[in-house]
């Protein structure tokens, strides 16, 4: 490995945009061969050619900028997906609902039935099942 290393010393090597450009080829490569275009799967090769040329590439400064511009737009999309996540989960442990008095949002842990709800801002009470 020892030869790997001086190859790969003061190149710039792998970043999340490394990873983005390997998983859009393998999404590439299997969607292209669907399409009845002759030699349309090239194309699956070109974020691979960037992917090899970003590593090997010498040029810091200009590869963290992309890597950069990347996770400003991929960071927002993450972070949407994660809180849907937890969203969904939340909801499938709790129960949301309103208090009919004064319209706070309340929640209570799903599955016990019929419970009296004790409103935490106007201490309303009333009966939810949940
Ligand atoms: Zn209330």
């Amino acid at each position: 490995m020892n030869w790997l290393y001086r190859f790969m010393y003061g190149r710039y090597g792998a970043d999340q945009l490394t990873f983005a450009l390997i998983i859009l080829y393998l999404i590439l490569s299997l969607t292209l061969t669907l399409i009845p275009v002759p030699l349309i799967w090239l194309l699956a090769y070109i974020p691979m050619v960037f992917c090899f040329y970003r590593m090997l590439s010498r040029n810091i400064a200009k590869r963290q900028a992309e890597n950069w511009a990347f996770l400003r737009v991929w960071n927002p999309v993450k972070n949407w997906f994660k809180s849907a996540n937890q969203n969904f989960k939340a909801h499938q442990e709790y129960k949301y609902f309103k208090c009919p008095n004064c319209k706070q949002k309340l929640r209570a842990p799903r599955g016990w039935g019929k419970i009296q709800v004790t409103c935490q801002r106007c201490r309303h009470q009333f009966i939810k099942k949940v």
